[in-house]
């Protein structure tokens, strides 16, 4: 489950926070809102973003303080109750301050976690009951009260019962932000954890895919290796079953390579398998067309888009275009460069045929290529 940690807010707003003006009610909202927000930034973690919003949070307490206090003070005159009231007012900021600036070795999560629980202690509590019991006063004096009983009247009616449903209500609203809190943190660490998995998953399949890769390749010549030629071989046979449509398996073997490795050295013939297999690759660029290395000096290639005439056609130019590479092999009793001898079988594959009698057919033809004086193909059903 994944949820969306704007859902939740530290402080929610009840309509029994109104005290009766508007402008006030208003200015409470917002300071509530931007609390709600604070508490977000906090799980975000983002410290600019949490500097940020709790200056905004200090301004705007402030300016809701003073214009609190233009009002009182139309209805107050100099009461103790204003006095008092700013008393209140004036010990909030210095409050906060002196949280933030608490054990600098504190984590500085912690201690924005502290002060928003004191910002929500403290304004439930003011809003609740000092705003109140200021707006009830209020109300009395626009019934025609004179002050001193406005305030009795007031003083009266958040006695008692309201009281007990006040210190209720504080009580929940604390527990209910804390666990708000632990909750949103639990969110956000989730969702970090879920986004370490999403990157590792990631990695995961990055890694499998290059395993994968290397599990069908040939190491010295890049070309797909003999494991692959089995799996692609199985599967093409179907095809060309299913399809009744031709199948050619090219073989094609290094003439006198021995003679490359004893007289150039093994590291040379290296060289020359990777060069052969580079200009086979070359060649074999066409979907339905595969080389492969069968191992030491053999290369094969699988081929489902060639009649017999057309393998007999492409093998010739395989043969060619290794010729035409012009590596020297002058210890080569038929040429003074390296030559290939090649074997291919075509046909459509019957019921019976497997990829043994594939081989040993073209494996067949390839030692009649051989056999006839190398360098040369021998290309038959
Ligand atoms: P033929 O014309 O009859 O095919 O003669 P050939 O010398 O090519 O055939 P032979 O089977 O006698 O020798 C193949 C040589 O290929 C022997 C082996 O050492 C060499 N060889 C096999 N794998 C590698 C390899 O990975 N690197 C190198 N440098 N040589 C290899
Ligand atoms: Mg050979
Ligand atoms: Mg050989």
């Amino acid at each position: 489950m994944n949820i969306l940690l704007d859902e939740f807010e530290v402080f929610p707003w009840n309509k029994n926070f109104e005290i009766g003006i508007e402008v006030i009610d208003e200015q409470h909202k917002v300071l509530i809102s931007l609390l709600n927000e604070l508490a977000s930034t906090l799980t975000r973690g983002n410290q600019i973003e949490i500097n940020h919003v709790f200056s905004e949070l200090a301004k705007y307490a402030e300016y809701h303080f003073e214009t609190e206090e233009a009002i009182w003070a139309d209805y107050f005159g100099d009461d103790s109750w204003l006095s008092s009231h700013q008393l209140s007012h004036s010990s909030f900021l210095p409050r906060v301050i002196e949280l933030k600036e608490q054990e600098i070795n504190k984590p500085q999560a912690e201690i924005i976690e502290c002060i928003i629980l004191f910002l929500i202690r403290w304004l439930a509590f003011h809003i609740m009951d000092n705003d109140k019991r200021m707006g009830l006063c209020i109300q009395n004096i626009h019934n025609g009260m004179p002050l001193e009983q406005a305030k009795i009247a007031a003083d009266k009616k958040m006695s008692g019962s309201i009281r007990i449903l006040i210190e209720t209500v504080m009580g929940m609203y604390d527990s209910l932000s804390t666990r708000t809190l632990a909750l949103m943190r639990e969110s956000h660490a989730r969702q970090k954890i879920e986004k370490e998995l999403h990157k590792t998953n990631k990695q995961l399949r990055k890694a499998n895919l290059r395993l994968e890769s290397l599990s069908i390749t040939d190491q010295l010549t890049d070309l797909f290796n003999r494991r692959h030629f089995n799996s692609v071989f199985m599967r093409e046979i179907k095809r060309a079953r299913r399809d009744k449509t031709p199948l050619a398996l090219i073989i094609l073997d290094i003439d006198f390579f021995k003679k490359i490795n004893d007289n150039y050295g093994h590291s040379e013939g290296d060289r020359i398998l990777i060069q052969v297999g580079q200009q086979l690759k070359i060649i074999c660029q066409r979907p339905g067309d595969y080389a492969f290395r069968l191992g030491g000096e053999e290369f094969g290639v699988i081929s489902s888009n060639l009649s017999i005439h057309g393998t007999a056609e492409f093998a010739e130019i395989i043969r060619k275009e290794i010729e035409n590479l012009n590596i020297p092999n002058k210890y080569s009793s038929i040429s003074q460069y390296l030559t290939v001898s090649i074997g291919s079988v075509t046909k459509i594959p019957d019921e019976i045929d497997t990829i043994d009698n594939f081989m040993s057919i073209a494996d067949k033809h390839l030692y009649k290529a051989k056999e006839s004086g190398r360098n040369q193909v021998v290309a038959k059903e």
